[in-house]
């Protein structure tokens, strides 16, 4: 039953493309070969980092379970009416879990999967720090995982408040 085409993509069998969403820890799947004129979303075939339009709406109609999200050169974007906890944050696509491959070699070594597992048990104040930082520097080193993400957040902050201390007390000196 389908095949795997990258660490983050599979195919259902049908031409039609399956990724992990982190939000509702569950495959969703984008019609791309339905046969039904305008019922597919167009891929830009790039199965490391994938971009598809228009967005994938899960649940319509049902506010408390509702995902909404575009997925943009492997970046998820969940949109304001998203019901779980990645509501208007931007976060990588994680690779598929483990279970979900039936080839060799394995794409997600034991350290991705436990970083999938850093990213969801974060507390808010983590996700938002991290979030903050990663869409800043996304582009400066793609390959990073989300604890390294996170890490760098948080010396940044404390960066900046040893600098604000240190011109605080560099003003009361001078002065
Ligand atoms: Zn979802």
């Amino acid at each position: 039953m389908g095949k795997i085409l990258s660490k983050y993509l599979r195919d259902n069998g049908e031409g039609d493309l399956m990724h992990w969403c982190p939000g509702c820890n569950s495959l969703h799947i984008y019609a791309v070969n339905s046969g039904v004129p305008g019922k597919n979303w167009s891929f830009n075939g790039n199965v490391e980092k994938p971009s598809f339009s228009p967005s994938m709406l899960i649940n319509r109609g049902t506010p408390d379970k509702t995902c909404h999200y575009f997925l943009t050169d492997g970046v998820l974007q969940y949109c304001s009416d998203t019901a779980h906890h990645l509501k208007n944050q931007h976060v990588p696509l994680p690779p598929l879990p483990q279970w979900l491959r039936d080839t060799t070699p394995p794409f997600t070594t034991k350290e991705e999967q436990d970083d999938i597992d850093f990213l969801r048990d974060l507390s808010d104040e983590e996700r938002d720090l991290l979030t903050e930082y990663y869409e800043k520097h996304f582009k400066e080193a793609p390959g990073r995982t989300n604890r390294e993400w996170l890490e760098l957040a948080k010396a940044e902050r404390a960066d900046s408040w040893v600098d604000s201390t240190h011109q605080r007390i560099g003003k009361l000196d001078g002065g």
